[in-house]
């Protein structure tokens, strides 16, 4: 297996995406690039980005794929995701997104992406057991709506280029990721 796994995660809100990812940082020790988390850090900061992001993120948008797109990309070239590789969560999340990141590494540059299917009437059990504050119902429709006009067309450009495995989101935590694993250890 190689030491620098270089990852994609995919998984519409409810699909167990965060947990798995917890899990497979532990396991593989590569770079978490989560850029939910990157935007977030960057609102507590209260810097200029940082309040450019809040404006887009609390009216429930996108931020611009250009400016996503330099974020990943500086991220992705410092030493400690050169040495130990990368698990990126939440980005692509759009074709553009994806097609950028595809240039910048080479398909070589990625061993996978893995898309963690759970069906829709799944994951709207799932928020609705959980009682996030943002988990109201209508927005819950829109970030799932969103998901499947904007990021799906992504989650689809890594099947044109060979990269794609899909897996089975339902079934316990525990279950989801020996699938995770199995296909992850097969492709590094
Ligand atoms: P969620 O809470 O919807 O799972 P994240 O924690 O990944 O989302 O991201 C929170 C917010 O940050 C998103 O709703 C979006 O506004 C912004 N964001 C995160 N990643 C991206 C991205 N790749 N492209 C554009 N906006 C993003």
């Amino acid at each position: 297996m190689t030491k620098r796994p270089r990852l994609v995660i995919f998984g519409r809100q409810g699909a167990g995406k965060g947990t798995q990812c917890a899990l497979l940082i532990e396991r593989y020790g590569a770079v978490h690039i989560s850029t939910g988390d990157i935007l977030r850090a960057a609102v507590a900061e209260g810097t200029e980005f940082g309040r450019k992001a809040d404006e887009f993120m609390s009216a429930g948008n996108l931020v611009p794929d250009d400016v996503i797109i330099g974020i990943v990309n500086d991220r992705l070239a410092k030493t400690d995701v050169q040495q130990h590789g990368f698990l990126l969560d939440g980005f692509p999340r759009t074709e553009p997104q994806a097609r950028a990141l595809v240039e910048t590494l080479g398909s070589s540059g990625i061993d996978l992406a893995v898309n963690i299917e759970v069906p829709l009437a799944t994951v709207r059990e799932r928020i609705a057991g959980r009682n996030r504050a943002d988990d109201n119902p209508e927005a819950v429709d829109r970030r799932l709506q969103d998901y499947e006009d904007k990021t799906t067309p992504a989650v689809r450009f890594f099947g044109t280029i060979g990269k794609l495995v899909e897996i089975d989101g339902s079934g316990s935590e525990d279950e989801v990721f020996a699938r995770l694993t199995g296909v992850i250890d097969t492709h590094l």
